[in-house]
């Protein structure tokens, strides 16, 4: 239970650095200009970079993220690399190979990228494909397009070289055999350790870039896609300001547009936990919220290596890797009742 304890996990990496407007340090390059135009500039020497944070307890992720970034790679590098360790995680049972199926028994798969000059690349209900956060990224760099679905997506795929894979492990077809025994659908609040994996990342450049990537609701209606594959939903990425990555009940972010208003409200000079907070208020305080039956978290981080994390339930976590520590950081979190 030790790594449960509540640890409140904003955390100042950068040395004076400003994060609400009436803060301003032009010594790490936070003209007054600059911030009134709601730009953070970091300042590579001021924070300690490079630096990664992921969602949920994905430490092996984060150690290949960083161990690209120590070796000079970029930070687009580090977020595809990291990701990857999850998808090819079978004991994971909501990424990538032994992914929970639909209720169909179909895995499919939902990723997207996102680089420092906001090109973007996504994947909707792909199959067969365990490195879905790949392909987005070929469709990001090799396609005119920002997304492709469905068997469009897999035939792309196939054409540069992916292999065509069963992802319905044992595993999880016997999970999937048992639930069909009784065949109710309810969102899992919280699945410790191995949810949707985003991962955003600070190179020693400071240049940000994300990625997320989730085999989404187990026993989905066949062809339900989630926040993960949509940009400014599941991800955003803005470099002169910051990132975000949601998980949780990918309906309720799409509906907030959730991690760009994270990334917007910290334009605004909102810290990353305050912009998580305020992210979660959006979603909590509708009327008629039914929050009470999912989990929607959120991790961010902005120009100046500040991160921050927020949930509606306890035991949302995310992972964060810097300054040689590579550790998971529970988050606060709204139903304290
Ligand atoms: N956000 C994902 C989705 O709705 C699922 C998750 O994060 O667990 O597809």
């Amino acid at each position: 239970m030790n790594r449960r304890k509540f640890i409140k996990n904003a955390s100042l990496t950068g040395v004076g650095l400003a994060v609400g407007n009436s803060l301003v340090n032009c010594a790490d390059g936070n003209s007054k200009e600059n911030l009134e135009k709601g730009k953070i500039i970091a300042n590579p020497s001021k924070v300690n970079l490079p630096l990664v944070i992921a969602t949920w307890d994905v430490k092996n992720a984060t150690a290949k993220a960083m161990e690209v970034l120590q070796a000079g790679g970029n930070s687009l590098d580090a977020v595809e690399q990291g990701c990857k360790i999850e998808e090819a995680n079978e004991k994971g049972q909501s990424v990538g190979k032994g992914g929970l199926p639909d209720r169909d028994g179909n895995v499919t798969l939902d990723a997207c990228i996102m680089d420092k000059h906001g090109n973007c690349g996504s994947v909707v209900y792909l199959q067969n494909i365990t490195h879905a956060v790949s392909v987005a990224r070929k469709v990001m760099e090799d396609t005119p397009h920002v997304m492709l679905a469905g068997e469009g997506a897999k035939q792309f795929a196939i054409s540069k070289g992916f292999k065509v894979e069963d992802l319905l492990t044992e595993t999880s077809k016997k999970a999937w055999e048992k639930w069909k025994v009784e065949a109710k659908y309810k969102p899992i609040i919280n699945i410790e350790n191995h949810d949707t994996i985003g991962m955003l990342a600070i190179d020693k450049h400071g240049d940000i870039s994300g990625a997320c990537t989730t085999s989404g609701l187990a026993y989905k209606l066949g062809g339900r896609v989630g926040d993960s594959p949509i940009i400014g939903s599941g991800l955003f990425v803005d470099n002169e300001i910051g990132a975000c990555v949601a998980t949780g009940l990918g309906e309720e972010v799409v509906k907030t547009v959730g991690s760009f208003l994270v990334v917007e409200l910290m334009r605004q000079g909102k810290s990353p936990q305050d912009a998580c907070e305020e992210a979660i208020s959006r979603i909590v305080n509708k009327p008629n919220s039914d929050y009470k039956n999912f989990q929607v978290g959120y991790i961010a981080v902005n120009k100046s290596g500040e991160t921050g994390s927020y949930s509606i339930h306890q035991w949302f976590s995310m992972t964060k890797f810097q300054d040689g520590v590579n550790e998971q950081i529970q988050s606060d979190y709204f139903n304290k009742v």
